[in-house]
């Protein structure tokens, strides 16, 4: 998909419910980031959890990020119709022995999501790696197993476009995470590693709640023998106290923000809180474009007042 060298940078919503600012806030820098080194991006919508993605949101969230200016080049990718090739990269870990059943219930719900630090998942105590076969037999009788990628006792170091380096020792500060759930749906680390290859995505911009998925995508990358992305994790839009965004901060989603602001002076509020204006005026994402600069971003969570 992408010519040698250029940047392709990606918009990687998921699709259940109205885009709020904090989404809006990662997609402009993303695509800033792309378009300042002469790059564009691909959009993908993350519509692997049939429970809370909807047909109707995906079509909104492409007209909301065109109502805003953001553009996107090719083909847009669903998750939701990409199951083979997740199901290819997953017997490819398992052949390599990396994969094991566990029969843990509530993890096996969460794991199609992006794991935003602040939903507080902790490390996995790998207590099912350890089951014997006769205790796997047993439990297979009554439950359906979800499936986690066992990780070795590695640090995984890397250096960030926005936080500098970052490093996490993947046993300790990640532990075994889920690649596929009990009903079979794929969870978010696994799909996001096959498509950003898929789509010669060559530079990841998103938010800093996913900075500590990010050990965990290079480390598949590598198993996978895909390429790594650069990454930039940008600050995040907090809540006025200190939350962050969720589709439940109604007044935030686009569709209230469109009753009070046009697009550039959306845009151009977003571009003030990013450092890259003086003042909040109406601007449009290309002409923002030579303004961008990493250096202008704040390294710190904007909370929103
Ligand atoms: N779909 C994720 C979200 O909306 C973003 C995943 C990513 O950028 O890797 O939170």
């Amino acid at each position: 998909m992408s010519e040698k060298g250029r940047v392709v940078g990606r918009f990687a919503p998921s699709p259940s419910g109205r885009m709020h600012l904090g989404n809006l806030w990662s997609c402009l820098l993303a695509w800033l980031a792309a378009r300042s080194q002469g790059g564009g991006v691909v959009l993908r919508l993350e519509d692997l959890d049939p429970d809370r993605c909807r047909v109707e949101y995906c079509d909104q969230v492409m007209r909301d990020l065109e109502w805003l200016g953001l553009t996107w080049e090719g083909e847009v990718v669903y998750q939701s119709r990409r199951t083979q090739a997740y199901t290819q990269a997953f017997q490819e870990l398992e052949e390599q022995g990396l994969i094991y059943p566990c029969y843990c219930t509530r993890a096996q719900r969460l794991a199609a999501s992006a794991p935003h630090r602040s939903d507080g998942l902790s490390v996995y105590d790998g207590r099912c790696r350890r089951l014997s076969p006769q205790e796997r037999q047993k439990l297979a009788w009554t439950r359906t197993p979800a499936w986690r990628a066992e990780v070795p006792d590695r640090e995984v170091v890397f250096q960030d476009l926005l936080q500098g380096e970052y490093r996490e020792n993947l046993s300790r500060d990640c532990g075994d995470f889920i690649l596929r759930r009990s009903d079979g749906v794929y969870a978010y680390q696994l799909a996001v590693v096959v498509d950003d290859a898929f789509m010669g995505v060559n530079q990841v911009v998103r938010g800093s709640d996913l900075l500590s998925s990010t050990p965990r995508q290079l480390w598949l990358q590598e198993r996978l023998g895909l390429p790594h992305p650069q990454y930039g994790h940008v600050p995040l839009l907090l809540a006025p106290d200190g939350r962050r965004l969720a589709k439940r901060d109604r007044d935030l989603e686009l569709g209230q923000l469109q009753q009070h602001y046009s697009a550039p002076q959306l845009v151009g509020r977003l571009a003030y809180g990013a450092g890259l204006l003086d003042r909040p005026e109406a601007i449009t994402p290309e002409e923002l474009v030579p303004l961008f600069t990493w250096d202008k971003l704040p390294r710190e969570d904007l909370v929103l007042q």
